[in-house]
């Protein structure tokens, strides 16, 4: 995360402090980099130019309106999976001829909205949906591009939450049904099948995941066409992992190096959908210490963010560095709990961490919390969630707002009978 360091013991992004962000707009806050933002985007998308290939970022990852706007003058693409991404990356200025849908319950009106918008491919996860896309299809007098997703059984070896090409995973075609499913979608009227996609999990560490899966997906792709279905798209999906501590992910180089060779023999334009990569490590937490609690057991540092606001510690027990703000070198080392305000025996941030010492008003920084953080925020104990900041070299610009609570109540109703009754 070099665009997050320290200038003598004062924590930056890019060249704003941290506190200076704190002092300007309150905490808790998410902290983006513009330049690491950009160069993880460039550098996923150079490692891949010896083949035809389309970069469509995953917008679950990190769905605010500026990051896609970002993205799209960069040059990406979008994989979305609901209505609600793909009127963000629409509004963002995603080209929709580089728009991708995958999820496995796509509504009639997602799938009408998409055909209107006349998105690149509808990534199909089932049989059953095929049909409804062919409906949906028929009845706006249109032709809906797809590609079948693939279950491609390969082990990712990550969090089983976060694991979708396995047998027993909801997600995709099982891989020895794929014939059977592309020959029922190439004869249906309003369907035109003209790719094949498999994504096998997130967070992965390694990239033989990523080479097991395409050589299924290769093989299936040469067989298609030699059954005279037109596949122009091989779709290697994403989940590209990223170093939270000590993981080493391949570099997207390295990932390219691997995956080249295969794709170049598949002879079809390339689709990729990494999220994580991208953004993970473009962004931090920013909270302040409200109260350090010592009981018997363990110490308590009580921050002001908590698991509604970055939930992967508690959803996945994932792990994420947490940095003091103001760093002091000679400060001894404790072990803590770092815990929010929400009730809940499971929201933590940090658990058994031994960091240097912190006191209350201190402010620490959540590490590579820019991908999978603000889009699962919610308001669980009616927190408002979060504002949002990219920070762009000496510049911070408030990119989301902190919600209020008028925000909380907007769109609720209380019924007439329960005032008359008061
Ligand atoms: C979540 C998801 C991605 C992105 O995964 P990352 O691990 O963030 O790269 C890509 N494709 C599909 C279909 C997904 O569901």
């Amino acid at each position: 995360m070099r665009d997050f360091h320290y200038r003598d013991d004062a924590f930056f992004c890019e060249d704003v402090p941290l506190e200076r962000i704190a002092k300007e707009r309150d905490t808790p806050c998410y902290v983006y980099s513009h330049a690491t933002l950009t160069r993880h985007f460039h550098a996923f998308d150079q490692a891949f130019a010896a083949v035809p290939h389309i970069v469509a970022f995953a917008v679950k990852a990190n769905s605010n309106l500026a990051v896609l706007q970002l993205m799209a003058s960069c040059g990406s693409g979008a994989d979305i999976v609901s209505g609600g991404e793909l009127f963000r990356a629409l509004h963002a200025g995603i080209p929709p001829n580089k728009i991708v849908f995958a999820g496995v319950g796509k509504r009639a009106e997602e799938i009408a909205f998409a055909l209107k918008s006349d998105i690149l491919l509808f990534n199909v996860e089932s049989s059953a949906e095929l049909e409804v896309i062919n409906d949906v299809a028929g009845g706006m007098g249109r032709q809906a591009r797809v590609a079948l997703r693939i279950n491609p059984d390969v082990d990712p070896h990550t969090h089983p939450y976060i694991s979708t090409g396995m047998k027993k995973s909801k997600f995709g075609i099982a891989a020895d049904r794929a014939n059977e499913a592309f020959q029922k979608a190439a004869a249906l009227s309003h369907i035109h099948v003209i790719g094949v996609h498999a994504h096998v999990g997130s967070q992965l560490t390694h990239v033989s995941p990523f080479v097991d899966s395409l050589k299924r997906v290769i093989a299936l792709t040469r067989n298609l066409k030699a059954q005279g279905i037109p596949i122009r798209y091989v779709n290697i999906g994403g989940g590209l992992g990223i170093t939270y501590s000590n993981e080493t992910p391949p570099h997207p180089n390295e990932l390219a190096a691997a995956v080249v060779p295969l794709l170049k023999e598949a002879d079809c334009d390339i689709i990729l959908e990494p999220g994580r990569v991208i953004v993970g490590n473009a962004g931090v937490l920013l909270t302040r210490v409200l109260y350090r609690k010592e009981t018997d057991a363990k110490t308590f540092v009580i921050v002001d963010a908590a698991m509604n606001d970055l939930l992967r510690p508690s959803l996945y027990d994932a792990h994420h560095d947490v940095l003091p703000v103001h760093r002091v070198p000679t400060a001894p080392e404790e072990t803590y709990d770092v815990v929010g305000p929400v009730c809940e025996s499971g929201d933590f941030l940090a658990q058994n961490r031994t960091m240097p010492t912190v006191k209350a008003g201190d402010l620490l920084a959540v590490m590579s919390a820019g991908a999978y953080g603000f889009t699962m925020a919610s308001n669980y104990n009616s927190r408002p969630r979060v504002p949002e900041i990219l920070v762009k070299g000496g510049e911070n610009f408030v990119i989301r707002e902190r919600e209020t609570f008028e925000d909380l109540i907007r769109g609720e109703r209380v019924p007439e009978f329960l005032y008359s009754t008061a």
